[in-house]
Protein backbone atom coordinates (compact mmCIF):
# COMPACT_ATOMS: atom_id res chain seq x y z
CA UNK A 1 0.00 0.00 0.00
CA UNK A 2 0.95 3.40 -0.60
CA UNK A 3 2.13 6.16 1.90
CA UNK A 4 1.01 8.66 -0.31
CA UNK A 5 -1.37 11.16 1.31
CA UNK A 6 -4.71 12.08 -0.44
CA UNK A 7 -8.27 13.69 -0.36
CA UNK A 8 -10.91 10.84 1.52
CA UNK A 9 -13.11 10.11 -1.06
CA UNK A 10 -16.86 9.30 -0.67
CA UNK A 11 -19.02 7.77 -3.32
CA UNK A 12 -22.43 9.31 -4.33
CA UNK A 13 -25.88 8.93 -2.41
CA UNK A 14 -23.35 7.70 0.49
CA UNK A 15 -22.94 4.37 -0.85
CA UNK A 16 -19.59 2.16 0.07
CA UNK A 17 -19.70 -0.58 -2.43
CA UNK A 18 -18.04 0.29 -6.06
CA UNK A 19 -17.79 -1.74 -9.16
CA UNK A 20 -14.29 -0.55 -10.68
CA UNK A 21 -14.21 -0.94 -14.46
CA UNK A 22 -9.84 -1.45 -15.09
CA UNK A 23 -8.34 -0.91 -18.58
CA UNK A 24 -4.90 -1.73 -17.13
CA UNK A 25 -3.12 -1.99 -14.35
CA UNK A 26 -1.22 1.56 -14.75
CA UNK A 27 -4.04 3.35 -14.78
CA UNK A 28 -5.64 2.15 -12.31
CA UNK A 29 -3.34 1.29 -10.04
CA UNK A 30 -3.71 4.99 -8.63
CA UNK A 31 -7.34 4.88 -8.73
CA UNK A 32 -7.04 1.33 -6.90
CA UNK A 33 -5.04 2.68 -3.89
CA UNK A 34 -7.14 6.54 -3.51
CA UNK A 35 -10.34 4.15 -3.38
CA UNK A 36 -8.55 1.52 -0.76
CA UNK A 37 -7.21 4.81 1.56
CA UNK A 38 -11.35 5.73 1.48
CA UNK A 39 -11.97 2.69 3.18
CA UNK A 40 -14.51 2.07 -0.11
CA UNK A 41 -15.78 -1.93 -0.69
CA UNK A 42 -14.57 -2.28 -4.25
CA UNK A 43 -14.02 -5.26 -6.97
CA UNK A 44 -11.91 -4.81 -10.28
CA UNK A 45 -14.08 -6.06 -13.27
CA UNK A 46 -12.06 -6.26 -15.96
CA UNK A 47 -13.40 -6.37 -19.81
CA UNK A 48 -11.39 -4.96 -22.32
CA UNK A 49 -11.88 -7.00 -25.37
CA UNK A 50 -10.78 -4.18 -27.35
CA UNK A 51 -6.68 -4.71 -26.54
CA UNK A 52 -5.35 -6.68 -29.08
CA UNK A 53 -3.23 -9.16 -30.19
CA UNK A 54 -4.17 -11.56 -27.64
CA UNK A 55 -0.36 -11.30 -26.23
CA UNK A 56 -0.83 -7.72 -25.47
CA UNK A 57 -4.22 -8.77 -23.49
CA UNK A 58 -2.88 -10.67 -21.44
CA UNK A 59 -0.01 -9.07 -20.03
CA UNK A 60 -2.12 -6.32 -19.47
CA UNK A 61 -4.61 -8.53 -17.92
CA UNK A 62 -2.02 -10.52 -15.45
CA UNK A 63 -0.77 -7.08 -14.54
CA UNK A 64 -3.81 -6.12 -13.03
CA UNK A 65 -4.46 -9.26 -11.33
CA UNK A 66 -0.95 -9.52 -9.75
CA UNK A 67 -2.10 -6.00 -8.32
CA UNK A 68 -5.77 -6.62 -7.45
CA UNK A 69 -4.07 -10.12 -5.64
CA UNK A 70 -1.19 -7.72 -3.94
CA UNK A 71 -4.23 -5.36 -2.51
CA UNK A 72 -6.51 -8.30 -1.63
CA UNK A 73 -9.50 -6.98 -4.20
CA UNK A 74 -11.76 -9.19 -5.74
CA UNK A 75 -11.35 -9.68 -9.27
CA UNK A 76 -13.60 -10.27 -11.84
CA UNK A 77 -12.26 -11.63 -14.96
CA UNK A 78 -15.02 -10.91 -17.93
CA UNK A 79 -13.11 -12.64 -20.68
CA UNK A 80 -11.88 -11.65 -24.02
CA UNK A 81 -15.29 -11.07 -25.97
CA UNK A 82 -12.94 -10.15 -29.07
CA UNK A 83 -15.98 -11.12 -31.96
CA UNK A 84 -18.13 -8.76 -30.75
CA UNK A 85 -16.10 -5.71 -30.34
CA UNK A 86 -14.86 -6.27 -34.24
CA UNK A 87 -18.64 -6.31 -35.06
CA UNK A 88 -19.22 -3.18 -33.22
CA UNK A 89 -16.21 -1.81 -34.66
CA UNK A 90 -17.53 -2.41 -38.47
CA UNK A 91 -16.92 0.65 -40.71
CA UNK A 92 -14.92 2.87 -37.34
CA UNK A 93 -11.56 1.47 -38.40
CA UNK A 94 -10.49 4.59 -39.78
CA UNK A 95 -12.09 6.59 -36.73
CA UNK A 96 -9.14 8.96 -35.15
CA UNK A 97 -8.57 8.45 -31.25
CA UNK A 98 -11.58 10.28 -29.26
CA UNK A 99 -13.55 9.66 -32.23
CA UNK A 100 -16.58 7.36 -32.81
CA UNK A 101 -14.84 3.86 -32.30
CA UNK A 102 -13.85 5.48 -28.80
CA UNK A 103 -17.44 6.02 -27.89
CA UNK A 104 -18.52 2.44 -29.27
CA UNK A 105 -15.42 1.37 -27.56
CA UNK A 106 -16.22 2.67 -24.25
CA UNK A 107 -20.04 2.01 -24.81
CA UNK A 108 -19.29 -1.96 -24.78
CA UNK A 109 -16.91 -2.30 -21.92
CA UNK A 110 -19.48 0.18 -19.80
CA UNK A 111 -22.56 -2.05 -20.77
CA UNK A 112 -20.88 -5.14 -19.30
CA UNK A 113 -19.77 -3.92 -16.51
CA UNK A 114 -22.90 -1.42 -15.80
CA UNK A 115 -25.44 -5.08 -16.42
CA UNK A 116 -22.64 -6.72 -13.90
CA UNK A 117 -23.02 -4.44 -11.42
CA UNK A 118 -26.96 -4.22 -11.52
CA UNK A 119 -26.96 -8.16 -11.25
CA UNK A 120 -24.72 -8.42 -8.29
CA UNK A 121 -25.94 -5.67 -5.85
CA UNK A 122 -23.44 -2.72 -7.05
CA UNK A 123 -25.27 0.74 -6.19
CA UNK A 124 -21.59 2.79 -8.23
CA UNK A 125 -19.51 1.92 -11.07
CA UNK A 126 -16.65 3.38 -11.77
CA UNK A 127 -13.84 3.30 -14.63
CA UNK A 128 -9.79 3.78 -14.38
CA UNK A 129 -9.87 4.83 -18.15
CA UNK A 130 -10.67 9.02 -16.79
CA UNK A 131 -6.98 8.81 -15.50
CA UNK A 132 -4.93 8.27 -19.33
CA UNK A 133 -4.59 12.20 -20.31
CA UNK A 134 -4.80 10.71 -23.51
CA UNK A 135 -8.73 10.41 -23.19
CA UNK A 136 -11.38 12.63 -23.68
CA UNK A 137 -13.03 12.38 -19.85
CA UNK A 138 -16.40 14.07 -21.14
CA UNK A 139 -16.69 11.15 -23.78
CA UNK A 140 -16.37 8.92 -21.02
CA UNK A 141 -18.78 10.12 -18.60
CA UNK A 142 -21.46 10.20 -20.98
CA UNK A 143 -20.59 6.51 -22.00
CA UNK A 144 -20.93 5.90 -18.28
CA UNK A 145 -24.19 7.85 -18.06
CA UNK A 146 -25.59 6.12 -20.70
CA UNK A 147 -24.48 2.56 -19.67
CA UNK A 148 -26.12 2.78 -16.36
CA UNK A 149 -28.80 4.23 -17.44
CA UNK A 150 -31.31 1.01 -17.76
CA UNK A 151 -31.06 0.70 -14.33
CA UNK A 152 -32.22 2.96 -11.34
CA UNK A 153 -30.33 1.90 -8.25
CA UNK A 154 -27.02 2.33 -10.13
CA UNK A 155 -25.30 5.32 -10.73
CA UNK A 156 -21.55 6.11 -12.96
CA UNK A 157 -19.60 7.79 -10.37
CA UNK A 158 -17.89 10.58 -12.86
CA UNK A 159 -14.85 11.57 -10.02
CA UNK A 160 -12.06 13.33 -11.71
CA UNK A 161 -8.84 10.65 -11.11
CA UNK A 162 -6.22 13.11 -12.74
CA UNK A 163 -7.10 15.81 -10.01
CA UNK A 164 -5.77 16.36 -6.67
CA UNK A 165 -2.41 14.87 -8.03
CA UNK A 166 -3.57 11.68 -9.15
CA UNK A 167 -1.85 11.64 -12.55
CA UNK A 168 1.16 12.24 -10.87
CA UNK A 169 0.85 9.00 -8.38
CA UNK A 170 -0.30 7.35 -10.94
CA UNK A 171 3.39 7.42 -12.38
CA UNK A 172 5.16 7.29 -9.49
CA UNK A 173 3.27 3.69 -8.90
CA UNK A 174 3.31 2.60 -12.12
CA UNK A 175 7.16 3.24 -11.66
CA UNK A 176 7.00 1.55 -7.83
CA UNK A 177 5.48 -1.61 -9.16
CA UNK A 178 7.66 -1.22 -12.36
CA UNK A 179 4.31 -1.82 -14.52
CA UNK A 180 4.42 -3.19 -18.02
CA UNK A 181 4.01 -0.07 -20.23
CA UNK A 182 1.86 -0.19 -22.86
CA UNK A 183 2.38 1.90 -25.80
CA UNK A 184 -0.94 2.62 -27.25
CA UNK A 185 -4.40 2.48 -26.23
CA UNK A 186 -5.15 -0.90 -27.48
CA UNK A 187 -7.49 -1.97 -30.07
CA UNK A 188 -5.37 -3.72 -33.70
CA UNK A 189 -6.44 0.32 -35.15
CA UNK A 190 -4.54 2.23 -32.53
CA UNK A 191 -1.91 -0.21 -32.77
CA UNK A 192 -1.75 0.56 -36.40
CA UNK A 193 -2.10 4.47 -35.90
CA UNK A 194 0.41 4.53 -33.40
CA UNK A 195 3.57 2.74 -35.99
CA UNK A 196 2.12 4.85 -38.87
CA UNK A 197 2.74 7.70 -36.62
CA UNK A 198 6.14 6.34 -35.46
CA UNK A 199 7.09 5.67 -39.08
CA UNK A 200 6.32 9.35 -40.20
CA UNK A 201 8.61 10.52 -37.59
CA UNK A 202 11.91 7.73 -37.98
CA UNK A 203 11.02 5.95 -35.02
CA UNK A 204 11.27 2.53 -34.09
CA UNK A 205 7.85 0.62 -34.11
CA UNK A 206 6.13 -0.59 -30.81
CA UNK A 207 7.75 -4.48 -29.40
CA UNK A 208 5.28 -5.76 -27.91
CA UNK A 209 5.79 -6.75 -23.76
CA UNK A 210 9.18 -5.31 -23.59
CA UNK A 211 8.93 -1.55 -21.76
CA UNK A 212 8.57 -1.57 -18.43
CA UNK A 213 7.51 2.01 -15.74
CA UNK A 214 11.16 2.49 -14.85
CA UNK A 215 13.26 1.27 -17.68
CA UNK A 216 14.36 4.46 -19.12
CA UNK A 217 15.76 5.82 -15.70
CA UNK A 218 18.36 2.78 -15.88
S1 LIG B 1 -8.30 3.72 -29.67
FE1 LIG B 1 -8.57 2.86 -27.60
S2 LIG B 1 -10.60 3.58 -26.87
FE2 LIG B 1 -10.47 3.89 -29.10
S3 LIG B 1 -11.38 2.07 -29.99
FE3 LIG B 1 -9.18 1.67 -29.89
S4 LIG B 1 -8.86 0.68 -27.90
FE4 LIG B 1 -10.92 1.57 -27.86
Amino acid sequence: MSDISRPPLHLPGGANKLLLHSCCAPCSGEVMEAIQASGIDYTIFFYNPNIHPQKEYLLRKEENIRFAEKHGVPFVDADYDTDNWFERAKGMEWEPERGERCTMCFDMRFERAALYAHEHGFPVMSSSLGISRWKNMQQINDCGARAVAPYPNLTYWDYNWRKKGGSARMIEISKRERFYQQEYCGCVYSLRDTNLHRKSHGRPLIKLGVLYYGDDEK
